[in-house]
């Protein structure tokens, strides 16, 4: 059965803190994919998440054109995508994002779907959704989709507890 976690997030600042302790139990290999409208926190909790690899300030922003943004610093290479602009999944044949895919890093992917099935099977999905009622709140779904994430999610619900 696939590990699921569930928080809500209060704060900017939170939803970065949540993703530096998923940072903490990442593994070679693992793909997050980061879903949520426009403003729903996926670039802020890409640098919570770099931040906790590592890296001291990073600086990292929704691309305007760069589909892939790399963290070299850390613990372990972060390779942040951004798909919004992405036209098609033959596009990243020409980023040569293949190659970042479960070699050496953590791949973080906004807007995952535009990928086609470029995500492997096995990743962990993060799913940020808001209401406009509540500005500051972030509901927060971590789910696991094979044995990899479900290891690293497990790892993480026990940092938790
Ligand atoms: P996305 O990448 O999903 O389009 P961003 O991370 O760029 O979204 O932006 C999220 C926006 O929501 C930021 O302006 C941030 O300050 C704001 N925000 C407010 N509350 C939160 C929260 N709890 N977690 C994350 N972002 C929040
Ligand atoms: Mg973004």
């Amino acid at each position: 059965m696939n590990v699921n976690w569930q928080g809500v997030s209060g704060s900017e600042m939170q939803t970065e803190s949540i993703a530096s302790r998923l940072a903490q139990v990442a593994r070679v290999g693992l793909v997050v994919a980061l879903e949520g409208d426009l403003g729903a926190g996926k670039t802020v909790f890409a640098r919570g998440f770099v931040h906790g690899m590592g890296v001291a300030d990073p600086y990292v922003t929704s691309p305007t054109f760069t589909l892939l943004n790399p963290y070299l610093e850390g613990k372990m290479p972060v390779y942040h995508f951004d798909f919004y602009r992405l036209e098609s999944p033959e596009e990243l044949i020409q980023i040569g994002a293949e190659g970042y895919l479960g070699t050496d890093g953590v791949a973080l992917v906004e807007w995952p779907s535009r990928a086609g099935d470029w995500i492997p099977a096995d990743h962990l999905r993060v799913v940020l959704t808001f209401r406009d009622e509540e500005p500051d709140k972030r509901w927060i779904e971590f789910r696991a989709t094979g044995g990899h994430s479900n290891m690293i999610l497990a790892d993480f619900c026990h940092l938790e507890a």
